[in-house]
């Protein structure tokens, strides 16, 4: 349960002549809202016309019928956005699109870049214009001003320029194409929907209009789809690039119900449970989640040590970020529009409550506070990832390293913080262990300080920035 703590964007693609590629589209989309809430869009290409609807909100808010039966075609893209306060506009919302050789490129864009302003300056020394600050308006330039070649030589040459984190899917008039970075940071899989390719940031999205999965995209590949070759696939190698899926997504970001590196979710993350409880057993009454992202991990903690697993707090389903965005005042109240605790439940009782991480700490506290007022006996914090001590360069608004309340805090000390009466964080050799893979496919930045993607020393230095007052310096990447 986060509201500090945001996945950047999911995308999808499809290319699918003789079906509705819009409306699967929006249903693929729905699937991935969780990735982002604040904008959605879809961009049709029919007979090499390419048409984008996009706007600020939600799947359900932006599209409606009328505009799904308007855009027919052969092949499309989808993508759904969080963004950072302050760079919620309409034109930062995607797909976005430019010209290219005649023809018009639409592409939507998962990740974060680390060398956005040296490519940007490049592309700005040549007379290209922009009209945001966006790392995917420079994506999106890159290959619109490769003027040589077919669409998928452009994304190519784009792809061995770009540094960080990107899942990415962008089409031309007839064709779309998947690329992924070479380290697979974010994820990004292939799926067959009656004989068509589909893209998706998770199998979910591939699971809501019955497409089978076929297979993740690989860190480097590139894969296009179009009418006259069918599917192809090459992949662009980087000298010393390793696999490095960001962990994250196993422990929140992602689905439940998706798969990744053969792994349900869900069931990785009742593992973590399990394995927190083997880490830090307390004599208790009831085992209760933070929901919804601390269920998993809660039916697994409750598993292992045998004491009743029940919802002790009831989620508002209908309270969203899109509507809801408090002042700091309105905040200290605002845990309650979300979360209700159920008094005759927890009253008199020592819970292990459940969540997946901590991030600033303020909302765990109000948490904390509201389960003691309703009477709860002692609250057992137990936390299904290790302390994030570091931001993250590559797509995850988290905070920067001054706001992450373990960066500078002891264990003791956050718990003393929270108001807790005891509070264990999974260690990260158990979370590794967890997800049954080994550590060097994953990126673990924000809990160990190795990023796998060297960053651009000023950009590190705005990110980790200690001090509010900095806060004015361009810290754009
Ligand atoms: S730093 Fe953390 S949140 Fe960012 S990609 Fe790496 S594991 Fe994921």
């Amino acid at each position: 349960m986060h509201t500090d703590l945001q996945d950047s964007c999911g995308v999808f693609g499809i290319h699918a002549p003789g079906h509705d590629v819009a409306r699967l589209t929006f249903f693929g989309l729905y699937a991935l809202q969780h990735r982002g809430q604040e904008s959605a869009g879809i961009a049709v290409a029919d007979h090499g016309q390419v048409t984008v609807i996009k706007d600020l909100g939600l799947v359900s808010q932006v599209f409606n019928e009328q505009m799904l039966q308007s855009l027919s075609g052969q092949h499309a893209i989808g993508h759904v956005r969080y963004s950072t306060t302050g760079s919620s506009h309409w034109a930062n919302s995607q797909p976005l699109v430019r010209s290219r050789n005649g023809d018009v490129i639409a592409l939507g864009h998962n990740g974060n870049l680390v060398n956005t302003t040296e490519l940007r300056d490049e592309l700005l020394a040549q007379g290209v214009k922009f009209a945001g600050t966006t790392d995917t308006e420079v994506i999106t330039a890159l290959i619109a001003h490769e003027a040589e070649g077919d669409l998928l030589g452009a994304v190519r040459k784009a792809v061995t320029k770009i540094r960080g984190a990107f899942s990415a899917a962008v089409m031309s008039g007839n064709a779309v194409v998947g690329f992924r970075d070479p380290y697979g940071v974010r994820p990004l899989c292939l799926g067959d929907y009656e004989g068509n390719p589909v893209f998706s940031s998770e199998t979910s999205g591939l699971d809501i209009i019955g497409a089978d999965f076929v297979r993740e995209i690989q860190p480097g590949e590139i894969v296009i789809a179009d009418a006259e070759h069918g599917l192809r696939s090459e992949r662009v190698e980087l000298q010393g690039a390793r696999p490095a899926l960001c962990i994250f997504e196993f422990i929140y970001f992602a689905r439940p119900d998706s798969v990744m590196h053969g792994k349900t979710l869900h069931a990785v993350r009742q593992e973590m449970g399990r394995q927190l409880w083997r880490e830090a057993p307390v004599e208790a009454d009831l085992v209760i989640p933070v929901p919804d992202t601390g269920m998993p991990a809660a039916i697994g903690c409750a598993a292992e040590s045998g004491i009743p697993y029940t919802e002790g707090l009831i989620k508002n389903r209908y309270v969203h970020r899109t509507f809801i965005q408090p002042d700091d005042n309105l905040r200290q109240v605002g845990i309650r529009m979300k979360l209700n605790p159920l008094t005759s439940v927890i009253r008199g009782k020592r819970l292990v409550v459940v969540d997946d991480s901590i991030v600033r700490g303020n909302t765990t506290r109000r948490l904390v506070r509201m389960l003691l007022d309703a009477g709860a006996a002692e609250v057992h914090l137990r936390i299904s990832s290790p302390p994030i001590q570091w931001p993250c360069f590559y797509g995850i608004d988290m905070a920067t390293r001054s706001e992450l309340i373990a960066s500078y805090n002891s264990v003791e000390q956050v718990r003393d913080h929270v108001g807790a009466t005891s509070l264990h964080y999974l260690t990260l050799d158990g979370l590794q262990a967890s997800t049954g893979l080994p550590r060097d496919q994953f990126c673990r930045a924000c809990f160990d300080g190795a990023y796998p993607i060297a960053v651009p020393e000023e950009y590190a230095m705005c990110k980790m920035r200690f001090e509010k007052g900095d806060a004015a310096a361009p810290c754009d990447p």
